[in-house]
């Protein structure tokens, strides 16, 4: 592996015909020990945003411990370089053979699901000779608005408003622990995004009227680009924080992030 000062003097230095990937491992290191020292919760790396191995291990060294998942290409690729890290498989939409290989073969325990169909098929796919899992952690997923984000995940996830209390209490019966997540949209350019979620997630609660063990705040976290000055991540800590303080539930509760293009 080569080292330039900048990808300026990359370019002048190899005058490149394909892609080249540039690895930043101590900007990387920066950023993972941010969110380790400073959000209120646990940090989940939202793989796709790049799961290059080098990367994998430096976030790792820099004490991510939970790992955000999309695929079983995904859980595969981070069990075998981090074998000890947590795998959550936070994809609304996974099929039965993944969700069972995913719990059987890679000890995958951690699911978000957002509808009754994914629910039905987690529990069928972790179900060994007719006996139901009892160590399940499901996050049913809520769908809230992306207005203030650069890129809408709106129309990709998330339970309907009025599906979701008989979806929570369906979904409490099959858990050993219970959350909600959500996705404000990638690039959310304020914390209001993330303070009027919470919002729905109370109504959820109280709708529902179950016992919340996580609460899932997403990702959405914004980088800084040309023309785009977000306010610093704090705000958006301090934010969630003080709204998830507010809500109603057990003292023991829980809040995790997905954070994938600000790692
Ligand atoms: C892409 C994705 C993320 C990360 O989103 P960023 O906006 O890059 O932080 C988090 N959670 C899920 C489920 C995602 O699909």
């Amino acid at each position: 592996m080569h080292n330039y000062p900048d990808a300026a003097s990359l370019v002048r230095a190899l005058r490149p015909d394909e892609p080249v990937t540039l690895l930043r491992p101590h900007a990387a290191t920066r950023a993972a020990r941010f969110f380790v020292e400073k959000f209120p919760g646990k940090s989940l790396y939202a793989v796709k945003a790049n799961p290059s191995p080098a990367l994998l291990e430096t976030l790792w060294a820099a004490g991510i411990t939970h790992y955000d998942v999309a695929s079983l290409g995904e859980v595969r690729l981070v069990h075998k370089f981090l074998p000890e890290a947590k795998l959550c498989f936070m994809h609304p939409v996974k099929s039965e053979r993944a969700i069972a290989q995913a719990y059987h073969n890679h000890g995958v325990k951690t699911f978000s699901l957002d509808s009754r169909e994914e629910l039905n098929k987690i529990v069928r796919a972790t179900a060994k000779d007719g006996v139901l899992a009892t160590d399940l952690e499901l996050c049913v997923r809520i769908r809230v608005s992306s207005d203030h984000a650069k890129l809408s995940l709106a129309a990709k996830f998330g339970a309907e408003p009025s599906e979701v209390a008989d979806l929570l209490v369906a979904t409490r019966q099959a858990a050993d622990s219970l959350g909600i997540a959500f996705h404000v949209g990638s690039q959310a350019m304020t914390p209001l995004a993330y303070a009027e979620a919470m919002e729905q997630v109370r109504a959820a609660i109280v709708a529902a009227s179950v016992t919340v063990d996580i609460v899932d705040v997403g990702g959405g976290f914004p980088s800084v680009y040309p023309g785009m000055e977000p306010p610093p991540l704090e705000a958006y800590f301090e934010t969630i924080h003080r709204t998830f303080e507010d809500l109603p539930i057990s003292y023991s509760a829980e809040l995790w992030c997905e954070p994938g293009r600000a790692l």
